[in-house]
């Protein structure tokens, strides 16, 4: 009987793996585990080379590294990735829920005539090694479990910063390396132009987060939060309700339609704690919340609670920080 198997796709963040991918690899690794499920991972990536001392020490089996690909055009790599796939056979296909995994692995469904669950907080593995898909469902009130029964590969894309990375292992099997080289693939798709977005700050890798919620009343008043942070080196955050009202860009929203954060410390200042919010603050090791609210659905989410008014705590904060 085939050994079943995962495939990983495996993205880059400039420098070595992205977050996401050391996120999925990390989470192939503890299903192999259960299952003896073997694991592996396409990169397409003219300078994959410079990850290949960390994906060595992933204990991933085989490593698909795909040259002259050019940029990312989803077409094209749903090619590469397609022809990948007929190679591995995978059961299981995952990728991250970034903007370029979200246009490319629905692209893949449809040449393999799968399904897919886009956006997956957690994944498991059922008796019979089916990929149980969960994600929140109907605005975050159940949680969905989604089994592809008949088609395969099982396709899954997974939302950034929900699943604990992989560690490096120093002694693990060597992955076998294949080198792909893309031959006439073309792309139908043609690049107009780019058109630079404001600089948005990565709320994801902030290791103290300031969040902020409908408690603020004008745009203005996001100034006291920006001394703050800047004060405190933190990073700056918001509910769907200040992006609504244009306080802050959409890359700043945390919650289920927003980001998944994982900071070492999260402030709220008057956020309520919807359950859409806190879907985005669960992997935060301390929570404290400022709010009017004695009542409000934040402190139990919270590790210390202040019940207070923003407006005197945020200008009493900022004047003792700059008093030190
Ligand atoms: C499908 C779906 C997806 C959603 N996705 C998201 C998401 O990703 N992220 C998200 O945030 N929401 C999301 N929402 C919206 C969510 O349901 C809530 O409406 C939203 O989280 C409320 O934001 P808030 O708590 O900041 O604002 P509010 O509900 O307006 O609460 C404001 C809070 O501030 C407190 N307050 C007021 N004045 C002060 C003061 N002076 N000092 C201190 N505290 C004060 C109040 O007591 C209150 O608790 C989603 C909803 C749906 C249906």
């Amino acid at each position: 009987m085939k050994q079943k198997r995962i495939l990983i796709y495996g993205e880059t963040d400039g420098v070595g793996l992205s977050a996401v991918t050391r996120e999925l690899i990390g989470k192939s690794r503890a299903l192999a585990a259960k299952s003896g499920l073997e694991y592996s991972l396409i990169l397409i990536h003219d300078q994959a080379e410079n990850c290949r001392d960390e994906l060595s020490a992933y204990g991933l089996s085989r490593i698909y590294i795909w040259k002259d690909a050019g940029d990312f055009r989803a077409d094209r790599y749903a090619d590469l990735l397609a022809d990948t796939i007929r190679r591995e056979d995978p059961d299981i296909l995952l990728v991250g829920g970034s903007p370029e995994g979200r246009s490319l692995a629905p692209r893949v469904a449809a040449i393999f005539r799968t399904g897919i669950t886009a956006d997956c907080t957690e994944l498991a593995l059922d008796t019979e090694n089916r990929l149980i898909q969960t994600r929140p469902a109907f605005g975050g009130n159940i949680m969905a479990h989604i089994l592809t029964p008949n088609r395969r590969p099982q396709i899954a894309t997974v939302r950034p910063g929900v699943m604990p990375p992989a560690d490096r292992t120093e002694y693990c099997p060597s992955p076998e390396w294949i080198l792909c080289r893309n031959t006439a693939r073309t792309s139908a798709i043609r690049l107009l132009g780019i058109e630079p977005a404001d600089a948005a700050e990565e709320i994801d890798t902030c290791s103290l987060l300031l969040a902020v919620g409908g408690g603020l009343k004008d745009k203005e008043d996001l100034e006291m939060f920006r001394e703050l942070a800047a004060l405190l080196g933190a990073g700056l955050a918001g509910s769907r309700v200040l992006v609504e009202r244009g306080f802050l860009p959409p890359e700043a929203q945390i919650g289920l339609s927003g980001h998944s954060v994982r900071p070492r410390k999260l402030i709220t200042f008057g956020i309520s704690g919807s359950l859409q919010f806190r879907a985005g603050i669960r992997q935060a090791q301390k929570i404290l919340a400022v709010n009017i609210d004695p009542e409000a659905e934040i402190f139990r989410a919270a590790h210390t609670a202040i019940c207070g008014d923003l407006y005197e705590i945020v200008p009493e904060l900022i004047g003792q920080l700059k008093e030190k």
